[in-house]
Order: structure tokens, then sequence, then C-alpha cells
């Protein structure tokens, strides 16, 4: 089976896009997401446009506030301060990455946990990790809303991540945690990466290694999610050899169309859940 990221994530839009309409319909208010933007590096300028464009696209008010790259962290922080007390607005975003003279972790510091739509904010991480409610970052979230379409009950699986990342890894490990999965976690100084990859039942490959995995990495029958974005030449391609791998797996999604579509549609998610918490 090939997972099919993009429709997956245009269910899920259409279920969002209801939500938002019934929140209206009650309210009068439709969530808002203000993305700061800063600099012109060209892969966050064309991320910025889309998560706009899919935003509008469901009813959420989006702005975007751009600075050029050699913005103060002084004149973001206060920026962030002002959104912070907005009351129209739900979710906050800084598009990374940030200029050099900008500490990522002062500006992450500073949304408001309540506003955090990345879930990036230390007490979002922290609540994760001790089974509290809280944002979960868009990537993994979405890799797991893919794992439940392929098998719902996760209980008891052996799940082995790839990548320690704190946007990826991390929480993906501690999202199948709470399914109750076996999880084990490697990395670039594990040893006998393959051989911890064959006892996977689900694999999440979040490495940013162009066909690290190969086929015979996996388990015969086991889901497969492959986060990696890489580029041979102009082609994009996964952290999974998916040719060596599909006919051997249960479940895998595809490079591009699987797991990128669904971090998108959990943004919007995440704007949503952020709403309802703040007005209820
Ligand atoms: P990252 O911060 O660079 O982390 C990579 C992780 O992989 C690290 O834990 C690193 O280990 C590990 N690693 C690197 N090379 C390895 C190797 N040869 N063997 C085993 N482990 C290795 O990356 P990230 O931000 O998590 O992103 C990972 C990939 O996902 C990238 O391709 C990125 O573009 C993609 N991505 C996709 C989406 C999406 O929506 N589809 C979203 C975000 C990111 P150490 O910790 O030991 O260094």
């Amino acid at each position: 089976m090939i997972i099919d990221g993009k429709q997956e994530s245009a269910l899920l839009r259409e279920e969002i896009k209801k939500e938002i309409l019934i929140i209206k319909e009650k309210t009068n208010k439709v969530p808002g997401l203000s993305v700061i933007l800063i600099g012109d590096f060209a892969p966050s300028q064309i991320y910025v446009k889309n998560k706009e464009k899919n935003s509008k696209e469901v009813g959420i008010k989006s702005e975007i506030i751009r600075y050029p790259k050699e913005v103060t962290e002084q004149e973001v922080l206060e920026k962030i301060k002002e959104l912070n007390n907005a009351k129209h607005i739900s979710g906050i975003l800084v598009q990374l990455p940030l200029p050099q003279q900008i500490d990522k972790e002062k500006i992450i510091n500073a949304i408001n946990p309540l506003k955090d739509v990345d879930g990036f904010h230390p007490i979002n991480v922290g609540n994760l990790a001790s089974g509290y409610k809280a944002v979960v970052p868009c990537t993994p979230l979405g890799c797991l809303l893919l794992i439940k379409k392929v098998e719902k009950d996760l209980s008891g699986k052996h799940a082995v991540i790839l990548g320690r990342s704190n946007l990826n890894g991390k929480p993906m490990a501690q999202l199948l945690l709470k399914e109750n999965c076996t999880v084990t976690i490697v990395h670039s100084k594990t040893k006998n990466l393959k051989e911890e990859c064959q006892k996977a039942d689900i694999l999440v490959a979040a490495v940013g290694v162009a066909n690290l995995v190969k086929g015979d990495w996996v388990k015969k029958d086991s889901i497969i999610i492959d986060v990696g974005i890489n580029k041979i030449d102009d082609k994009i391609v996964g952290d999974v050899n998916f040719d060596e791998v599909k006919d051997k797996v249960k479940a895998i999604t595809p490079v591009p169309g699987g797991v990128g579509p669904m971090t998108i549609a959990c943004l919007l998610k995440n704007t949503v859940e952020c709403f309802k918490r703040l007005n209820s």
C-alpha cells in the first residue's frame, strides 16, 4: 500500500474547513495565524506562501509579517509580544531558519505556548513528554495520522525512529510511546543501524540522507514513514530507497506526496486547536 499523503491531507483540510465554518457560526470569529518571515531564503518564501494559501482555503485568517534579514532580535521579540496579546491571533509561527544575529531559543521561548502552533515551546515539549495536553509539532503529528490510517491500534508494536531532532525524531518517539509502542530511537552514533531498523514494525525515517534505508533494512509487513526531503540532481527523494522497499512492506509513504502535505494540514489543525483552547 502506498500511503497517499496528498489525499489524506485534502481530507483533513476539508474537515478543518467544516470545523471553522461551525466555529464562525457559533462565535462570529475565525482562527488567526501570524507567520513571521525574516530574510529572503528561497525555500522559506515558498513554505510561507504555501502556508498562507492553505490557511485561506480553510478559512483561517492568515497574515505574513516580513522583515529584512538585518532585523534586530529586539524588534522581532516586540512583535511576538504584540501578537501574544492580540485577541484575533490564535497561532504564531516564526519561520526557521533565522539569521545569525537572532537567537532561535529566545524567539521560541517568547511565543505564548497557547499560540505556539509549531509546538516548539519548552512548555509544549514538556507537556508532550509528560503525556499532558500539548501542541504537537506538525510533521510528527502528520506522520502519526498517516500511520493510524494503516493501523488503528499500535499497542505493542516496535517503532524505530531514525533521527533524534527536536523537530521530528524526539516528538515522534513521544507520540508513539503514547500509543503504547515500544520505541527505539537511532541516530548517527548508533551502531548496527541496519539491524535496529530490521526490528521495526513501524519505521519513521527523519535523517536527511538520501536513500539511506535499503530493501534489506526493513521487515516484511512493516509500515514505513519517510520524512526525508533530499535533492539528487533535480529530483526530490526521501531517506528510504522507495523502489527497493515498497514491495516488501505493508505500507509506505512516497516522497514527494507523503508526509509533506500532511505537515501543512497539521499546521492548520494546530491553529484551530489553539483557537479552541484560547476561547474555551
Ligand atoms: P536534523 O535536525 O538534521 O536531524 C537529523 C537526525 O538524523 C539527527 O538526529 C542525526 O543524528 C540523524 N542522522 C543524520 N545522518 C545519519 C545517518 N547517516 N545515520 C543515522 N542517523 C543519522 O534533521 P530534521 O530537521 O529532523 O529533518 C530530517 C529530514 O526531514 C530532512 O531531510 C528534512 O528536510 C526533512 N523534513 C521534512 C519535513 C516534511 O514535512 N516532510 C519536515 C521537516 C523536515 P545526530 O543527532 O547524531 O546528529
